[in-house]
């Protein structure tokens, strides 16, 4: 255990030892399988307003779209037919999907033999549970930042309080429960990334992703710096330290900043990639950030790719589900 003073000394430093440790932790915890997820992005639709977010409602010039029930099972049995043993449903918060309409595409893809994960935003604690009974396993909801006053400025007509008691909802319901933070953030301090590392464990969060924050041209954020790689690399390895055994995504958002920036997460405490599945038309428009990677490849591409990239560097493929390890 790191107390919170440390974490900041290792934050601050421009040692990277941590990565090597973080390595090793996860190599103990949870082995050389990494685990590949199948990201569907149905709808960019959106009634928030974060600031950072190229899908927030005020964005005017995003070209928007949703996929109906169908064309969802379409792209998670094309999913399953690649391989994947999970499926990840995320959008905006696209108030189009009531909850029974919900209920029938988690059912429908449950059906298909697979984990589902859902990342669509904060719920009731009744829709949550309704999602639960319908088959969902999973559920995403990054905190983003645990500084409360940073927290308002990014989110306005939104409620930290809440976001955390989704967590707490989620946990409760038997979910297994994923959340982050975005490093980078204007006016961010290296002591709220403690505190959010912190926050993690607090929860027991069962998956953490960390991006960083890539300025979007068309949000209040467009003339912000970007986040740093190497310290989003930092926070997620640190966290891989305090949490041992959970699953820990290798960014999209990293690749976006470095090249190889997947590859060097997977080694740097990471165990999970999430390659997106539907055609390259959707991917284009799901732009919570400028230059995301792979938006002119299609789903059978970017398997293979990312494939031969994990078996390059030693590791394997799992073939299970991958449910946090006991
Ligand atoms: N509506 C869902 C899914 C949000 S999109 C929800 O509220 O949970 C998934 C993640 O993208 C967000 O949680 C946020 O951390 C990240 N994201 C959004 N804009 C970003 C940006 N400009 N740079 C980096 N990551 C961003």
């Amino acid at each position: 255990m790191l107390s919170k003073k440390e974490i900041i000394e290792i934050l601050k430093s421009n040692n990277d030892d941590v990565l090597k440790q973080a390595d090793a932790i996860r190599k103990e915890y949870v082995g050389d399988e990494v685990h590949l997820r199948g990201l569907i992005e149905f709808s960019n639709i959106c009634k928030r307003e974060c600031k950072y977010c190229g899908l927030q409602c005020s964005n005017k010039t995003l070209e928007r779209y949703r996929m109906e029930k169908n064309e969802i099972l379409l792209y998670a049995k094309r999913a399953v037919d690649m391989g994947y043993k999970t499926i990840v449903l995320q959008s905006g918060e696209d108030e189009h999907y009531k909850t029974d309409y919900m209920c029938e595409i988690i059912s429908e893809i449950k059906k298909l033999d697979v984990a589902l994960t859902l990342s669509i935003g904060e719920k009731s604690f009744e829709e949550f549970k309704a999602f639960k009974d319908a088959g969902a396993d999973r559920y995403l909801i990054r905190i983003e930042t645990t500084d409360k006053e940073l927290y308002k400025k990014m989110h306005p007509h939104a409620n930290f309080e809440n976001r955390k008691k989704c967590l707490e909802d989620l946990k409760t319901l038997g979910y297994e429960v994923g959340t982050g933070c975005l490093v980078g953030l204007p006016g961010q301090t290296t002591e709220s990334l403690a505190n959010d590392i912190l926050f993690f464990k607090d929860i027991d969060a069962d998956m953490v992703g960390i991006g960083p924050f890539i300025s979007h041209p068309q949000t209040p954020l467009k003339d912000a710096q970007n986040g740093s790689f190497e310290l989003a690399l930092k926070v997620m390895a640190l966290t891989r330290i305090l949490l041992k055994n959970i699953n820990i995504p290798a960014t999209t958002a990293m690749e976006t900043l470095n090249p190889n920036g997947r590859i060097i997460a997977l080694q740097s405490g990471a165990n999970v990639v999430m390659p997106n599945v539907t055609a390259s038309e959707y991917r284009k428009k799901y732009e919570l950030y400028p230059n995301k990677i792979c938006i002119h490849e299609n789903g059978d591409k970017c398997r293979h790719c990312i494939e031969n990239k994990i078996k390059s560097i030693g590791r394997t493929i799992s073939t299970e589900q991958g449910f946090r390890k006991k």
